[in-house]
């Protein structure tokens, strides 16, 4: 609260910002000047929208803020002046000035081909481009997001979903270039070994693995690596998604929500992530496209393969699957992530067994 305080000097009616609250991490606190004091208002967060007053309620920050620098309602004086962090310039501004704020008027939104943990996922078309266009309504996670995507911006790779822009209009659309084959697991399961061989199988782990050295190299950590968050183009090129939004939820690692069956021992006992246990989710995904997208550790349950790969257990080799591959996912799966190979390493050894 002092913080936020003595942030808004020099006192000046209307000089407003929003921080987290601190009693309840999670929440935010719009905090006003007035008078040469500094007012205090806890956003309340129910129903997936956000209220001061629990009457007037809003999608998200931004507009409640819109609203608020023009309704003197149940506030003390309207938002005049938005206290920008030092050093940082907001999510919104930087992705405007960068170019990756996109008009809504020129999106259409098709029919709905996902569903992911933050919301939907529509086909759609901006200015003659297909797209797809992730929807997520209304709330913090959006605000969180926004600033996510500023990472996304950043990365560029062919072995990477692209990120084509985001609209800010009822929460928050983010719009990446279609991958019309859907999810890799699908992909694999739904078409199986009479169609897709392992040449194919090799290429599209290659893929991935490109994908995440281009991660690595930028010191980035994915945690959430599964067949399920890699997406097929249409030339059957596969590429890594859901990359920097991964971390949105961070702050409260929340142990029950992790994919144990894709995470690394140390980061299921101690929270570590690093590149090195993408590695060991890397291992598990070889083994899902070897697999043609079957379940990892089949018929055991999570509290069983917590025990048991803590015990020194690992899956056997997929049926057919070559011996160089299937000793690459064991070293992936080293105990100790410094025996681990990074991704460089791994890209070579992968190139070796296709030549
Ligand atoms: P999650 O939040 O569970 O990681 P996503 O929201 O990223 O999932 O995506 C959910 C589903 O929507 C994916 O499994 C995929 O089938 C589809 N999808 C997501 N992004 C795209 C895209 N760029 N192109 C085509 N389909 C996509």
């Amino acid at each position: 609260v002092c913080k936020a305080v003595s942030k808004l000097q020099p006192a000046e009616d209307g000089l407003f910002l929003v921080r987290e609250s601190i009693r309840h991490p999670g929440d935010y606190v719009l905090c006003v000047s007035f008078s040469g004091e500094v007012i205090h208002y806890r956003v309340i967060y129910q129903n997936n929208k956000l209220t001061i007053n629990l009457k007037q309620y809003f999608y998200n920050l931004i507009d409640m803020i819109e609203f608020y620098s023009r309704c003197k309602e149940s506030i003390v004086t309207t938002l005049t002046k938005p206290k920008k962090k030092q050093g940082t310039k907001s999510a919104e501004l930087e992705l405007s000035k960068t170019g990756w704020l996109l008009d809504i008027t020129k999106l259409t939104l098709g029919e709905q081909i996902g569903e992911g943990e933050f919301g939907a996922v529509y086909r759609g078309e901006y200015m003659g481009q297909k797209v797809a266009v992730k929807i997520i309504k209304c709330d913090v996670t959006a605000q969180s997001f926004l600033q996510e995507t500023t990472v996304m911006t950043k990365l560029q790779h062919k072995n990477l979903v692209r990120l084509l822009g985001v609209i800010l209009h009822k929460g928050l659309h983010i719009i990446t270039e279609l991958m019309t084959k859907g999810n890799l697991g699908n992909f694999l399961r739904t078409r199986g070994r009479s169609v897709i061989n392992s040449v194919q199988l090799l290429h599209f782990a290659l893929n991935v693995c490109e994908g995440m050295e281009y991660l690595e190299s930028k010191k980035l950590v994915h945690r959430d690596l599964a067949a399920r968050n890699v997406l097929v183009s249409d030339d059957s090129v596969a590429k890594v998604s859901d990359f920097g939004l991964t971390k949105v939820d961070s702050k409260e690692p929340d142990k029950a929500k992790l994919p144990v069956k894709w995470t690394a021992p140390e980061s299921l006992k101690k929270e570590k992530f690093s590149t090195k246990s993408d590695v060991w989710s890397y291992g598990i995904l070889l083994w899902e496209i070897f697999t043609y997208g079957r379940q990892p550790y089949p018929k055991m349950s999570l509290k069983e393969v917590k025990e048991k790969v803590e015990e020194g257990y690992r899956m056997e080799s997929p049926e057919s699957c070559p011996p160089n591959v299937y000793s690459l996912m064991r070293l992936c799966w080293e105990q100790d992530p410094r025996r681990r190979p990074g991704f460089s390493k791994l890209r070579e050894k992968l190139e070796q067994e296709m030549s």
